[in-house]
């Protein structure tokens, strides 16, 4: 049979809500659980053996606390409910203090913009005071932060600080709802400052237009209550994971690419970090990005919907929360599920043994194999401008697109060869060393690792890497059109 612990009292059961017994009666029962979990043995019983005043436990409706009853055989499809008494019904694992709860007041405009929270008995006024005390960093205003800085701004949180480097693009407006046409070209966060003040301009919004790195996170993040990673990008994740850590503040965390979505929340109550489930990313090239491998539009609302209701969740301090969990959602078959996520002893960032203790001394760049390249023998790139002016010149060279058959659907390059990377040591003969050869590819990455394998599989003649890639190329060749082709 199951028991059912209840969410005050689940740090002396390893954090676990259910557990499943095979023992009969509320004796042998309680029995197993302090042989189990030896921690809950003070918090259910006192010290002469007695169970404490303030811990009832139910089978179903009907209370069985009395020890009367606890030789009573219960049946296999029962549930015992082992319920302590809540202080004041306040919950107690709001990630905001009730002094800072108290010290916010509600005014006349808030009481109606928010009651639809206000009705619900778990959110409240107090829920409503927390929710406007607290302090929220979301980085990225991309596809993810789209969602949640809406929501965390609709929901009334104080105050919100937005981190993206990044200006409008026109391929953004898709789906990335915070931002619309006519905002392309200007900074993410001005466009969402923009948004943030027509949704509610009483809070306080902070925009950083800047690059998160080791050396400005820790500034960007200090005195922050929670931070929601909406980011696109390992290293950027890795950074703010451990950042987080070092700050010992929770973080909630969410990814999408193509169809498929998660969402989890690290560093929360002593729970497990983004090390603790992958402890280092993929090498470069091996999994592709969202931005190289597309995703449909409607899936970061959803995936970031979520996110931004686990944050508020978190600053109430109600319901279940994801951590120790990763919840994985399947749009294109419409499948959920969440996984457990454990702590790992030997995690280096909040395992036993600790090795990373600041930011600052960590090389992310080679955790992300993004040192690989220039540590062997640099490869040279030309600019789009350059390669313009050798096709322009009819310099005899040959141009390698790398790219899959569904990419080079939606741009061609004019005379370049098409050879995917998997099948390039094995074409090599089709490669003049002779002449200089030209890698192409969406973004000027792929073409990198290009070069490398060949150099790997022995080829001696020129190569060069298109920088930027397709991407950074698509007006000079929209130009030319005619001309080159
Ligand atoms: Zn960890």
């Amino acid at each position: 049979m199951r028991v059912l612990i209840s969410a005050t009292l689940r740090n002396y059961f390893d954090k676990n809500h259910v557990i499943e017994v095979s023992e009969d009666n509320i004796r042998s029962i309680l029995k197993f659980l302090t042989d189990e979990y030896p921690e809950s043995k003070r918090i259910l019983f006192d010290d002469n053996g007695n169970i404490r005043s303030f811990i009832r436990l139910y089978v179903g409706e009907k209370d069985h606390t009395d020890p009367g009853m606890w030789y009573k055989q219960l049946s296999e499809n029962d549930e015992l409910i082992i319920l302590p008494a809540i202080a004041g019904g306040a919950p107690n694992d709001s990630i905001i203090s009730d002094a800072r709860m108290k010290a916010q007041s509600l005014d006349d405009n808030d009481i109606k913009r928010f009651e639809k929270h206000l009705l619900l008995k778990e959110i409240s006024v107090k829920g409503q005071k927390r929710i406007k005390a607290a302090r929220v960093v979301v980085c990225g205003a991309g596809a993810l932060g789209s969602p949640v800085i809406q929501y965390l701004a609709a929901a009334g949180v104080g105050t919100i600080k937005v981190v993206d480097d990044n200006d409008v693009a026109l391929a953004d407006v898709s789906c990335q709802v915070l931002h619309n046409s006519r905002d392309v070209n200007r900074p993410k966060v001005a466009s969402a400052k923009d948004k943030v003040r027509n949704i509610n301009k009483n809070i306080e919004f902070e925009a950083e237009n800047v690059k998160l790195d080791a050396e400005n996170i820790e500034d960007i993040f200090d005195g922050y209550d929670l931070v929601v990673d909406c980011t696109d990008n390992y290293k950027s994740r890795y950074l703010i994971n451990d950042a987080c850590a070092l700050l010992d503040i929770p973080l909630v965390f969410a990814s999408v690419y193509q169809y498929e979505g998660r969402v989890g929340i690290f560093n929360h109550n002593g729970g497990p970090c983004l090390r603790c489930l992958y402890p280092e990313p993929p090498e470069p090239g091996l999994v592709p990005t969202c931005a190289e491998g597309g995703t449909i539009s409607p899936l970061a609302g959803i995936v970031g919907s979520i996110q931004a209701n686990e944050a508020l969740k978190l600053i109430i301090g109600i319901g279940d929360h994801l951590d120790g969990k990763l919840l994985t959602i399947d749009s294109l078959y419409l499948h959920s599920r969440i996984l457990t996520v454990n702590k790992n002893s030997k995690c280096p960032l909040c395992g036993i043994s600790k090795t990373i203790h600041s930011v600052e001394d960590y090389d992310y760049d080679e955790l992300c194999g993004l040192r690989h390249g220039d540590e062997e023998i640099p490869v040279e790139g030309l600019t789009p401008d350059e390669l313009a002016r050798r096709i322009d010149n009819n310099d005899p060279m040959t141009l390698i697109d790398v790219r899959e058959p569904h990419e080079r659907a939606i741009m061609r390059f004019p005379n370049a060869i098409v050879i995917p990377i998997g099948q390039l040591a094995r074409r090599m003969k089709e490669l003049d060393p002779e002449v200089d050869t030209i890698f192409i590819c969406k973004s000027g990455k792929r073409s990198i690792l290009a070069i490398n394998t060949l150099r790997e599989a022995g080829y001696e003649g020129k190569m060069y890497n298109l920088k930027g890639g397709i991407d950074a190329m698509k007006d000079i060749i929209f130009s030319h059109e005619g001309a080159w082709l």
